[in-house]
C-alpha cells in the first residue's frame, strides 16, 4: 500500500505524462458521529482516527489503480451540522456521487440521513448517484438494523453496504460502489 505522499507522486507522474485518468467527486454525507471523516481517512491514508475535530471539512484525494487503468478519487468529507447546510449544497454541486452514511449501532443516524438526503435532493437539479452505506459493523452483531436497512435501500433502489472504518471492513467496497454507480450514471447520459 502507497502512503499518501507516494500516492501523491504517482499522481503527479501520471499528470506529467500526460495521462488523463478519470475522476470521481465523492462527497460523504450523513449524521454528526457516524464515521464520516474516519470512513474518508481509512479510504485515503489506511488508518483509524479515534479523535476527530467535529467540524471540519476536507477534500482528500486518492488515486486508485484499476485493471482498465485506475481512476483518481476525490473524496469530500461533510460535516453534519446544519450551519453548514450552505456549505453542503456547493459541496453537493461539485460532486460526482454521494456515500450517505449512518451508524449501525444507532437507529436515529438513520433517520437523519433520510432528512439530510431529502433536503439536498430538492435543490439537486439531477439526482446524484448514491450508495447506502452502514458504518461501524464492527459494533453490532446485525438484525433489527438491516432489516430497516434494507428497506429503506430498496425504496430508495441504492446499493447497501456495511462498513467499519475500524477494522476497513467494507471500505473499498463502497467506494468502489459509489465510482461504479458514478460511471453508470454517465454511461446512461452519454447513451
Ligand atoms: P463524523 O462526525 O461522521 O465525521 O464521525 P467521526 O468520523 O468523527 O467518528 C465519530 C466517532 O465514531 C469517533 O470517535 C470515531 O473513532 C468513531 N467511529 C467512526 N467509525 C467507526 C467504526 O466503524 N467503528 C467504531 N467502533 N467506531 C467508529
Ligand atoms: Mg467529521
Amino acid at each position: 500500500t502507497r502512503s499518501p505522499e507516494e500516492s501523491h507522486e504517482a499522481w503527479e507522474q501520471c499528470k506529467d505524462a500526460g495521462r488523463k485518468l478519470p475522476e470521481y467527486k465523492v462527497v460523504v454525507l450523513g449524521a454528526s458521529g457516524v464515521g464520516k471523516s474516519a470512513l474518508t481517512i481509512q479510504m485515503t491514508h489506511h488508518c483509524f482516527v479515534k479523535e476527530h475535530d467535529p467540524t471540519v471539512q476536507d477534500s482528500y484525494w486518492k488515486e486508485v489503480a484499476l485493471d482498465n487503468g485506475g481512476y483518481i478519487l476525490n473524496v469530500l468529507d461533510t460535516a453534519g451540522q446544519d450551519i453548514l447546510r450552505a456549505l453542503r449544497d456547493q459541496c453537493l454541486a461539485a460532486g460526482d456521487g454521494v456515500l450517505g452514511v449512518f451508524a449501525l449501532d444507532d437507529p436515529s443516524s438513520l433517520d437523519q440521513l433520510q432528512q439530510i438526503w431529502s433536503s439536498c435532493s430538492q435543490h439537486q437539479k439531477q439526482r446524484l448517484p448514491l450508495v447506502l452505506v452502514g458504518n461501524k459493523c464492527d459494533l453490532v452483531t446485525s438484525g433489527d438494523a438491516d432489516t430497516a436497512t434494507a428497506i429503506l435501500a430498496r425504496k430508495w433502489r441504492v446499493p447497501f453496504v456495511k462498513t467499519s472504518a475500524k477494522t476497513r471492513q467494507g471500505v473499498e467496497e463502497a467506494f468502489a460502489l459509489i465510482v461504479h454507480e458514478i460511471q453508470r450514471a454517465q454511461e446512461a447520459v452519454t447513451e
